[in-house]
């Protein structure tokens, strides 16, 4: 089932949240990669990305990251930790694309774990309900057409939010981080896995080297779209840093926010509880 985004009755300002962080109060542009561009262009251009790449994502994913980037979702699920009893728990894991998480979770957890992935693209989506039906989890996972900046979802709904490789691409990150923290249950937590900043002398050289050439030609070659991939290595590198970004979750609401670098910094685990 699929339920549109822009449900006006929950977005983030029908419960009052009228604390927007300063960096984006007012901005007209932001950045697309290294471009910038008008803010309200940004979505419709990361859209075509992942419209372009949604058949290949996840093969894709496994030839960038030489499969690394299974360990760090099990690294996200492990420190979530679904219940394995029976009671009922129910996660939503927003930019969830093509469900790699919400199936982790679901099969990390008991009988009654349920998560809802909501994301922008249709084509992603699709990609995700396919991989559902054949994995068994149609039931506990559910798919649902949503911008993160406005989730068609209650106030304190969930009883956790992910979001993976996701928060890099929407255009307004604070707004979208007011929304998860408006739909995570009190003594909730969330956690944001995502590109960060290589600390490892000599990594991240080689890193570099390897993000700005390897990666576009890789994706030249698999999907026929050198330039979605150009983009995704440049929006890695325009994404907050560490401290930054664990300021913006602050700022957002959360508490006891914590940052974890994984593999010397290619990806961070931030989490932060509402209390
Ligand atoms: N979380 C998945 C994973 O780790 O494999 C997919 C990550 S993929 C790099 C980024 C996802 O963010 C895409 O599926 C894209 O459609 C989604 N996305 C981009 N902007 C969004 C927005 N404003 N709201 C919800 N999803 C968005």
């Amino acid at each position: 089932m699929i339920a549109k985004a822009g449900c006006a009755r929950y977005g983030p300002r029908a419960k009052g949240h009228t604390h927007i962080p300063a960096m984006n109060q007012n901005e007209t542009s932001t950045h697309f990669g290294f471009r910038d561009v008008p803010l309200r262009d940004k979505q419709r251009m990361v859209d075509e990305v992942f419209h372009s790449v949604a058949g290949r994502y996840d093969l894709m994913n496994d030839l960038m990251s030489a499969g690394l980037h299974r360990a760090w979702k099990d690294a996200l699920v492990s420190k979530l930790r679904p219940p394995l009893s029976e009671r009922a728990f129910h996660a939503l894991d927003v930019a969830g694309g093509t469900g790699d998480v919400a199936f982790r979770i679901v099969d990390a957890g008991g009988e009654n774990v349920a998560v809802t992935v909501a994301d922008i693209n249709g084509d992603m989506l699709g990609v995700g309900r396919d991989r559902a039906a054949s994995l068994g989890h149609a039931n506990a996972v559910r798919f649902v057409e949503a911008n993160a900046e406005a989730l068609p979802f209650p106030d304190r709904r969930f009883d956790a939010v992910t979001i993976a490789f996701g928060i890099r691409n929407v255009p307004r990150i604070p707004v979208a981080l007011l929304e998860m923290f408006r739909v995570l249950k009190t003594g909730g937590r969330f956690f944001c896995l995502e590109f960060s900043q290589v600390d490892v002398p000599g990594l991240d050289a080689v890193y570099d080297a390897y993000s700005f050439r390897a990666i576009p030609e890789i994706g030249r070659l698999v999907t026929g779209d050198r330039d979605s991939y150009q983009y995704l290595v440049e929006s890695i590198r325009k994404f907050p840093e560490r401290d930054a970004f664990s300021r913006l979750m602050r700022d957002a609401g959360f508490s006891r926010v914590e940052a974890t670098p994984m593999t010397g910094g290619i990806v961070a685990l931030h989490s932060g509880w509402r209390l």
